[in-house]
């Protein structure tokens, strides 16, 4: 099951994970399906926000008639679930209680009555029993959908890999725009997109001057030959995924700073690292927000997101790709290291 943890970048989990026999598991629509409204909402955490955000709407209370006990077992599962939701043996869901949140559509917290009901009311909608319990066959369900809604990996379950835009076409992010000095470019259409974006957080108040590197990008378009050669050269495909069909290929996606823990860089994937992240007022605000401006995220990684306001290229069947430098996806890839604490090598970190 390490195959998902490689979806980052690439989307080629996902295609490896479904059946060939057939199309991958979509959920007929429901009700609830209409995406989530932009509001001016915040999104739960199990901490208070460190910045004055906006308050509750006034018609949703957190109290709500939710299946009994169930309150109680989403606030003690928040810090104590063992799971492995990506392939990787995990402890809670804090790190993704932002976005489900958001998939519900309510701000109030994981262990309150009001989240109850609206995942148990989510769950009857996908066929799923109505514990209002986050479980991982509930989380299983809303990943499926969130990948979907990712062009380039519902391109990559398919097999296939779009091809990379014209250098030439690109657009370059300015000196501010960018982590570290890094030189960043992207489609024209998905640096503009960024740009309404981050000065729309600006004006909600969680992009400031307190810390500048906030949503500045530190990798977008990467050059598949480059990345091939790097790839071959250091041995470090993994499986398939990052080098041989990144995301970052098509000009549509994009890396931001959103938070470090103290000891990680901003694309850490220690749970450590992302946790500091879910729990930012940032990536908070992004699960809300970003949709409007047309980015989707990989849930796994809090800081990729994907510009869908155009399709990627079209591609070529991922098979046919130079394959130099890949390793077996059983071998090492993804897989927990005894001792680690949950930190992966750093040549197996999706980005
Ligand atoms: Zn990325």
């Amino acid at each position: 099951m390490l195959v998902l943890l490689l979806a980052g970048c690439a989307g080629v989990g996902a295609w490896l994970a479904w059946p060939t026999s057939g199309p991958p598991p979509v959920d007929p629509p429901t009700g609830d399906e209409t995406p989530v409204e932009p509001t001016t909402q915040y999104v739960p955490s199990n901490d208070p926000p460190s910045a004055p955000l906006s308050p509750l709407p006034l018609d949703e209370t957190c109290e709500a008639a939710a299946p009994a006990g169930a309150a109680e077992a989403n606030a003690a599962g928040l810090n104590t679930l063992a799971w492995a939701p990506f392939g990787r043996a995990e402890t809670g869901w804090v790190i993704y209680a932002p976005r489900i949140g958001a998939e519900l559509a309510t701000a109030c917290g994981p262990g309150t009555t009001r989240f109850a009901a609206a995942l148990a009311r989510w769950q009857a909608g996908h066929r799923l029993p109505q514990t209002g319990v986050l479980d991982q066959p509930t989380f299983d369900a809303m990943k499926t959908r969130w990948t979907l809604a990712r062009p380039f990996a519902a391109i990559n379950a398919r097999g296939e890999c779009p091809n990379a835009p014209a250098l030439a076409g690109l657009s370059t992010a300015k000196a501010d725009e960018a982590y570290g000095g890094k030189t960043i470019q992207l489609r024209p259409g998905a640096l503009e997109a960024y740009r309404r974006m981050v000065e729309a957080a600006r004006e909600d108040g969680v992009v400031t001057s307190r810390d500048p590197r906030v949503l500045t990008i530190f990798s977008a378009f990467r050059d598949p030959a480059a990345d091939a050669a790097r790839c071959a050269r250091d041995n470090n495909c993994q499986g398939v995924t990052r080098t041989i069909c990144s995301a970052h290929r098509t000009g549509l996606a994009m890396d931001v700073f959103i938070a470090a823990a103290p000891g990680h860089g901003p694309d850490s994937s220690a749970d450590d690292n992302r946790r500091a992240m879910a729990r930012s007022d940032v990536y908070r605000w992004m699960v809300r927000n970003a949709g409007r401006f047309g980015f989707v995220n990989y849930v796994f990684e809090p800081w990729h997101w994907e510009w869908t306001g155009e399709p990627p290229l079209p591609g070529v069947p991922i098979s046919s790709l130079p394959q130099d430098g890949s390793q077996p996806l059983d071998q090492g890839a993804g897989t927990p290291q005894p001792g680690l604490k949950g930190l992966l090598p750093r040549k197996n970190e999706v980005r």
